[in-house]
């Protein structure tokens, strides 16, 4: 039983799956989130787009991945096929977390009538880094986390198995299929 879910993708966007920073294995996550997202939907579950929307002299582009999902350019918008409907909410971050410095906690906790949210379910990029320091920031604060298996990738398969084992591990994350998910949030 998934409490309260929320759905949050995680830097869904054309720099990370087609510009700078892509790799061949995102593609293969589109699908899932997809469906994913239309069984949200239908069944009221909130959508967040937790994502990059950097300024050039952010760290992460500084010192460490180059220019990347940049505020305001095309690689920052998110990628077609998962493009947000009216209803869903995007919150920008400039860090891995979707929390840190953002207005995401004060959202998930306005939202089913101020009861709040209590299960974040994370998909989107990276496995070992911005789903890893997301999960961190959201067991801080009392969610409980769920993973999408086959919503979630990493650079390499090393790094995505790895990251799984981590979340699992530190923040007793659920790492769960897409399909068991829809399952659990059809009311
Ligand atoms: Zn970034």
């Amino acid at each position: 039983m998934i409490k309260n879910p929320a759905v949050i993708l995680i830097d869904v966007q054309n720099d990370f799956f087609t510009g700078p920073l892509k790799t061949k294995r995102v593609p293969a996550i589109i699908q899932p989130l997809q469906r994913l997202l239309v069984a949200s939907h239908k069944n009221s579950v909130p959508v967040i787009y937790s994502i990059d929307a950097h300024y050039p002299q952010d760290v992460e582009v500084t010192r460490k991945w180059g220019t990347h999902a940049i505020k305001g350019t095309v690689g920052a918008e998110v990628i077609p096929e998962l493009a947000p409907d009216k209803a869903d909410y995007v919150v920008e971050k400039r860090t891995y977390s979707g929390f840190y410095e953002t207005g995401l906690d004060p959202l998930l906790r306005s939202l089913y009538g101020g009861d709040g949210v209590k299960t974040v379910v994370l998909g989107g990029v990276h496995t070992n880094m911005c789903i890893r320091h997301t999960s961190a920031d959201a067991f801080f604060r009392g969610y409980y986390i769920v993973i999408v298996e086959d919503g979630v990738e990493a650079f390499t398969e090393k790094d995505h198995k790895e990251g799984l084992k981590y979340l699992e591990y530190v923040y007793n994350a659920k790492v769960m299929a897409t399909n068991e998910i829809i399952q659990e949030i059809v009311k």
